[in-house]
Parts: structure tokens; C-alpha cells; sequence
């Protein structure tokens, strides 16, 4: 790791980030620390955002406080994370992460990993005891000159939770972009590992040596494909080429997070586009070997290209401002594959619901020791399907308990990509909306759709006269 970076102040006259672009809560929570006399930085996404004219997603804070003293600071505030203990203050709308300088590894990894184990209530739970224990150990540790990280074997980072210095707190970090503080006391910019430079010129840089910070920390690999293609830079080339050479690694990382990542990395607005990159570097087979498998074997003679279309409207939706929910991302991307399964297992015998379970059932079990996808996802991915074997049915006296299913929603959207594809005679999906209207006039009050886009939507866009309930004639076949 490059320790000898000098560390570089850039003052406010010289950046673009100004107070009235911060979230005022984050600024709040930036205030509060500096008057206690705590350091308090605006860290990561949120300062590379800014300084790129981006809109930020989230404002993680950094400061010397410990999460103790967080707490005692601030009454809105919840600890999470047993090992790696985060504080999160609680806004009205929106919840700023403040986190206590660390020497190594990643808060927010760390947090994620921990938020898997540990719901946030139980964290919470923690008895004081074990608490001043935390503390105690802490502190003890803080003295500690050894290398206090626990890697296995091989190199990779294991756990760490160990305060450090702010320069310790930003080597840690992934990429030099994503290392930069922004310091509420005097409003400038500390850059203790080159990230102004990169930024100015575009790069995704590991801070210290490629192949050690991948080795450490696999899931990072993603990472720097998801930041080059969200923010359109180009991966320098010895972390480019770490990449390749360590891409075989990527599921040493767990597959809850790994799960995480890449549910992140299709969801950015440029999935077709990340897609290919990562078919191109060699981080797409191992992550999903049955799947690249199949891509590679051509159907009829011809490349597998609905993987590429799925993901384009996902771009498309998104584009638009319209959310894509994961279990419809799942059921769009591996829609042909999971579709072959159900053949081959209504081929079996089975019937089609049951052929339907068996295929999704049999899908992520392929997937588990790489990606692992939650139950309540798959269990909509698999009613997306069910449901579109429904659609051909006119609805009967049963039509209302299809529009209320939850994923009806989603089923439409699959259904809407599926006429793309194949343009019918005649749109299921647009009879579906309309049954959709009747529905909802005829009860003169929406209909509890959880998840049902259609169901809130619909209304708006055509007012009908008729108020009586009637069905819209039979589906077309
Ligand atoms: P986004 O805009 O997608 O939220 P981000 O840069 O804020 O991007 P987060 O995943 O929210 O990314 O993480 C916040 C910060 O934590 C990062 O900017 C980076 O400094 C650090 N970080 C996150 N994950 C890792 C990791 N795996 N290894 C090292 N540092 C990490
Ligand atoms: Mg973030």
C-alpha cells in the first residue's frame, strides 16, 4: 500500500463543493461533532459525487468520536453492526452514517456483512457490559503495533476493527476517488492518496498495489466496474489488469454480499454495459458458471441475445426514472434460461406451477455458492412466471386476486418486455391495464396492490364513463 502519498489540502476557493449542496442533515451531523470537538468529514461517494456535479446518493460522515460517544451525542442515533460498529443518526427521511476512523478495511463492507448477520434491534441489544468490553478491547488495541488485521491464508482481509489515524482511514479505502474528506471545519478537500488527480482525469485506481487491495477484498473487482461504468471513467491499467488476473477470486467473497454488489452493479442504469464488461474481463463466469455456460452454448444456431435486450430495458426503465425491483431484474436477465428449465421439467411430468418452483428452486441452487439470492426474491421471480401463464386466462370471479398479488406488478413489467420482444396481434399486457381500470372504477377506490405499478398508475392515465363492473371482453389469445 502506498503510504508515502504527501497529503494534499485543497481549499474551499479552489473545489467546486459548497455547503448548499450538502444534505442538511448531513451538515447537521458534521456541525454537531465539530462543536464537541470531534474531527468530522464528509467522506467517499457523497464528496465524489459533489465534485463531479453528481447528485449523491447517500453523505457518509468520518470522525474521531467513537461509536460510543456517538451515541451519547445524539439522541436520533442507532448502533449497528456487532463487530464493526457504524452509528447511524435517523432523519425524518434520511439516515447519515457516521463512522469512527478505522485503520483498515471497509466500514461499509463490513456493515453490510454484519447487517446480513445481525438485524439492527439486536445490535441495539448489546448489553452495556459488552459494550465497555468493546470499548476496552478497543482502546487496548489502538496501542497495539503489529498488523491488527486478521487476513487468511491467502491474503484476504477476514475482520478488522481497529480506529486509526484520518491518513490510515483513507488508505483503507477502495479507489483514490472514493478516499477524499471534505472538512467542515474550514471547507476544504484532504487528499492524502491522489484522488483529485484521478478524478480530474477519469481513472479508477486502487490505493496501493491492485493486486493486493483485490485479494484483500474480491467484491472491490465489481466495485471498480460499477464506478467506471456510473461514472463513465476508464480503470488504470495495472488495476485493470489485477482484474484479470485475480477475476477467477471473486467468489471467495461471500455470496450475500457478492449478491449485494452485483444487484447494485445491474441496477446502476448501464447494466447491458456492465454486462459486457464483465463477460469481457472474466468476472462474469465465475460468478454465475451455469449460467456462462449456457450463454456460451448457442440455441438454434444463435448467440443467446435476450440477456443483452432484458438488460438494455432495464436501462431503458430506469432511464426514465421508472424502478426496476430485483426479483424482476432476476426474472428478465435469466428469463430465457429459467424458462428452459421449466420446459425441461414440464418435459418430466411435473405440472406447470410445480415445473415452475422445481426450475426457480433448481436456479438458485446453482447459484448459492456464488450469489445468494434471498428467498423473498425468488419467491416473486418465481410468481412473475406463475403469473404469466395466468395473463392468457380471461379472469373470472378469481381476476381481482390476480391484480392483488404483489407481484402483479412485476409480472405486468415481464409480460410488457415479452410483447417488446415479440410484438403480439394483440397487447395482453394492455388488456391486463384495462381490466386493471374497470377494476378500480368499479370499486370506486383503489385496489390494495402492494407492488401493483399498473394498479396506481392506471387510473390517471384513462377515465372511464362507464361505471358499472363489466368485463373488458375476453383476452385475446
Ligand atoms: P455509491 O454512490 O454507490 O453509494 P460509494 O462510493 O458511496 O458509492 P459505498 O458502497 O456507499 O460506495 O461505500 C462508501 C465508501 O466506503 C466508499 O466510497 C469507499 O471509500 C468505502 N468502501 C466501500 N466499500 C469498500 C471496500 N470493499 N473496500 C474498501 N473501501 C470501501
Ligand atoms: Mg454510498
Amino acid at each position: 500500500m502506498n503510504t508515502n502519498m504527501e497529503k494534499v489540502i485543497i481549499p474551499r476557493a479552489e473545489h467546486s463543493i459548497s455547503r448548499s449542496l450538502l444534505s442538511p442533515n448531513g451538515v447537521k451531523v458534521l456541525y454537531k461533532l465539530r462543536e464537541h470537538g470531534f474531527i468530522a468529514y464528509l467522506v467517499g461517494g457523497g464528496v465524489r459525487d459533489l465534485l463531479l456535479g453528481r447528485e449523491p446518493k447517500d453523505f457518509d460522515v468520518v470522525t474521531d468520536a467513537t461509536p460510543n460517544q456517538l451515541k451519547k451525542l445524539f439522541r436520533n442515533c442507532r448502533l449497528i453492526g456487532r463487530r464493526f460498529r457504524l452509528a447511524h443518526i435517523h432523519f425524518h427521511d434520511e439516515i447519515i452514517e457516521v463512522a469512527t476512523f478505522r485503520s483498515t478495511v471497509d466500514a461499509a463492507e463490513a456493515a453490510l456483512e454484519e447487517a446480513a448477520e445481525t438485524p439492527p434491534e439486536e445490535a441495539e441489544a448489546v448489553s452495556e457490559a459488552e459494550q465497555l468490553e468493546n470499548e476496552r478491547d478497543r482502546r487496548k488495541r489502538r496501542h497495539h503495533h503489529g498488523p491488527p488485521i486478521l487476513k487468511s491464508e491467502d491474503g484476504m482481509v477476514l475482520r478488522d476493527n481497529v480506529f486509526g489515524t484520518p491518513e490510515e482511514d483513507a488508505i483503507r479505502r477502495d479507489f483514490t476517488v472514493n478516499a477524499l474528506f471534505y472538512n467542515i471545519s474550514d471547507f476544504s478537500i484532504i487528499d492524502h492518496v491522489g484522488g483529485m488527480e484521478d478524478l480530474k482525469n477519469g481513472l479508477i485506481r486502487t490505493i496501493g498495489d491492485p493486486m493486493v487491495r483485490f485479494t484483500e477484498d474480491p467484491v472491490r473487482m465489481i466495485r471498480a466496474i460499477r464506478f467506471a461504468s456510473m461514472l463513465g471513467f476508464n480503470i488504470e491499467p495495472r488495476t485493470e489488469a489485477a482484474i484479470e488476473a485475480l477475476c477467477g477470486t471473486i467468489n471467495k467473497a461471500t455470496p450475500p454480499r457478492l449478491y449485494e454488489e452485483v444487484l447494485k452493479l445491474l441496477l446502476m442504469g448501464a447494466g447491458e454495459r456492465t454486462y459486457q464488461m464483465m463477460r469481457h474481463n472474466g468476472l462474469f463466469e465465475p460468478l454465475f458458471p451455469h449460467f456462462d455456460a449456457w450463454l456460451s452454448r448457442e440455441s438454434d444456431g444463435y448467440p443467446h441475445v435476450r440477456v443483452s435486450k432484458a438488460l438494455e430495458w432495464v436501462d431503458d426503465q430506469l432511464g426514465q426514472g421508472m424502478p426496476v425491483s430485483a426479483p424482476l431484474l432476476i426474472a428478465l436477465m435469466f428469463g430465457e434460461y429459467l424458462e428452459e428449465k421449466v420446459a425441461a421439467f414440464r418435459e418430466a411430468g411435473l405440472p406447470p406451477q410445480q415445473a415452475t418452483d422445481a426450475a426457480v428452486a433448481a436456479f438458485a441452487g446453482e447459484l448459492s455458492p456464488t450469489v445468494a439470492v434471498p428467498n423473498r426474491v425468488l419467491v416473486t421471480v418465481r410468481d412473475i412466471l406463475n403469473l404469466q401463464h395466468r395473463f392468457h386466462k380471461t379472469p373470472g370471479r378469481n381476476g381481482r386476486g390476480v391484480i392483488a398479488r404483489p407481484s402483479f406488478g412485476d409480472a405486468l413489467q415481464y409480460l410488457r418486455f415479452m410483447e417488446r420482444l415479440t410484438p403480439p396481434k394483440r397487447s395482453l399486457a394492455d388488456w391486463w391495464e384495462r381490466y386493471v381500470v374497470q377494476q378500480l372504477e368499479a370499486q370506486g377506490a383503489p385496489i390494495e396492490a402492494a407492488g401493483s405499478e399498473a394498479a396506481v398508475e392506471a387510473p390517471k392515465k384513462k377515465r372511464r364513463r362507464r361505471r358499472r363492473r363489466k368485463k373488458p371482453g375476453p383476452a385475446p389469445e
